[in-house]
């Protein structure tokens, strides 16, 4: 706090204190950050007491509100008990627990589960256990890896290798490793006319052509299953997800699914790789899986996996770790929300309040400034046409803006405009989002 601030001047104190993420902090002299003092279901109070809908579920983090009683409960019988223990050498029940449900989720198919704390640290460890089982098997040269064409898995040094958004690239671009990108099944990217079972073939054929040139070298393909969300929601057909799979298992390389974003129900079923009924050899989790309360991330795999590093010699494991892995209060966060998943049938209930946004949104339709109005589960998404985009350079600052004067938390991602609400929205909120979403738009353009 510098001499003259008051106290309870909360912006002043964090421009001069804090560097927040994502952020170009010369622009806070124009749109200045909102103080957030308290939160209750899909709503977001600041100092000011002004109320915000979280549109976004606070970075698509958040399953069931904000200050859910359940998971409120939950974390305060796990402070009564333990708050963190290291998880080497010791385990604890909330994680054993953990580890059995999701594997459960997967039908057994993904045994284990290594833990961190964020989602890039969980693709970290796919990566680098990827490479490793090559490693085991006699196989050190398979140390390169394939990642689509306006993909997002984090910005670590390692993540970001395998991250196509120039914007986060560029400044580190010495400091990473080189990959191979395949191009994007993302289904706005097709010729007019193409549909996107024709153009998940296409973009298919392009990842088998670069299996085929690099074949040997390849360790693993990562992708984010049916929606690009950082790739301003690109969203694409599930055969895409097969085809990928089919060609890793023809070209032994490992199947990467990052469902750091679209797992825990998002996309209408647990895991989005469901959708294709395929399951990948990694499978990475975080944000929604502690329901936005706690930073927890993991990364599955299967049991030929795993059991390839169980050896004599210590540097045949996975030697890998991070302080507050298994976090056992984060864990029970999470294993609070899978119990709320089963109690409440959230994933049946999802589909109902699923409709219920595309109706919301359906004035889309009739806007022609407005193209690519898509959907997948509790994500939709719409674009500014081109001509709409090029009249309009500081969309996406300019509609944050307008959004939070009519209590919205929005953020679009350069001109796509899109909703991924907690799931405790009902009928009437998500209506009423729809409505003032409308209204921001036509203020903004
Ligand atoms: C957010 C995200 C990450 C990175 O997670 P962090 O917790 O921000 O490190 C990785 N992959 C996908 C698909 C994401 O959406």
């Amino acid at each position: 706090m510098t001499l003259n601030t008051p106290p309870n001047d909360w912006i002043a104190r964090t421009l001069s204190a804090v560097w927040h993420p994502c952020t170009q902090m010369k622009q806070h002299e124009g749109v200045p950050p909102v103080c957030i003092t308290r939160g209750k279901g899909p709503w977001l109070y600041s100092d000011k007491d002004e109320a915000y809908l979280d549109c976004i579920s606070s970075w698509w983090t958040n399953l069931f509100g904000h200050a859910n009683e359940r998971i409120n409960q939950a974390l305060i019988d796990q402070l009564g008990k333990i708050e963190h223990v290291m998880l080497a050498g010791l385990t604890h029940p909330n994680v054993v627990e953990l580890s059995e449900a999701l594997r459960a989720l997967t039908q057994g198919q993904l045994g284990h589960s290594f833990y961190a704390s964020d989602g890039a640290s969980a693709v970290e460890i796919a990566l680098k256990m990827s490479h490793h089982y090559w490693r085991i098997q006699g196989r050190p040269e398979k140390q390169e890896f394939i990642c689509l064409a306006n993909g997002y898995h984090g910005e670590t040094l390692g993540a970001l290798s395998v991250t196509d958004v120039p914007l986060f690239r560029q400044a580190y671009a010495p400091l990473i490793k080189g990959v191979h990108i395949a191009p994007s099944p993302d289904h706005r990217l097709a010729p007019q006319g193409v549909d996107a079972k024709a153009w998940a073939r296409t973009a298919a054929f392009e990842l088998e052509r670069l299996l085929n040139t690099h074949q040997g070298r390849i360790a693993a393909l990562i992708l984010e299953p049916l929606v690009q969300c950082a790739g301003q929601m690109g969203m694409y057909d599930p055969l895409y997800l097969q085809l990928a799979r089919q060609l890793c298992d023809r070209f032994e390389v490992h199947l990467i699914c990052d469902e750091i974003a679209v797992g825990c129900g998002r996309t209408g079923r647990f895991f989005a790789s469901e959708h294709a009924g395929i399951w990948p050899d990694f499978l990475t989790l975080s944000k929604g899986i502690s329901a936005g309360y706690l930073p927890l991330s993991l990364s599955m795999t299967t049991d030929t996996i795993y059991q390839a590093f169980y050896a004599d010699t210590m540097a045949q494991g996975f030697l890998h770790s991070h302080s507050y892995t298994g976090n056992p209060l984060a864990c029970a966060a999470a294993l609070a929300s899978l119990k709320i998943f089963r109690d409440d049938d959230v994933l049946e209930e999802n589909a109902r309040k699923a409709r219920a946004l595309t109706d919301a949104f359906s004035w889309v339709q009739g806007d022609e400034r407005l193209v690519h109005l898509r959907q997948q589960g509790m994500i939709l998404a719409f674009d500014l046409n081109a001509k709409t985009q090029a009249s309009n350079p500081r969309f996406a600052s300019e509609f944050f803006k307008k959004a939070l004067s009519h209590q919205l938390l929005l953020r679009p991602i350069g001109s796509t405009v899109y909703v991924m609400p907690p799931y405790v929205l009902d009928e009437e909120q998500m209506a009423w989002m729809g409505a003032q979403t409308q209204k921001v738009l036509h203020e903004t353009l």
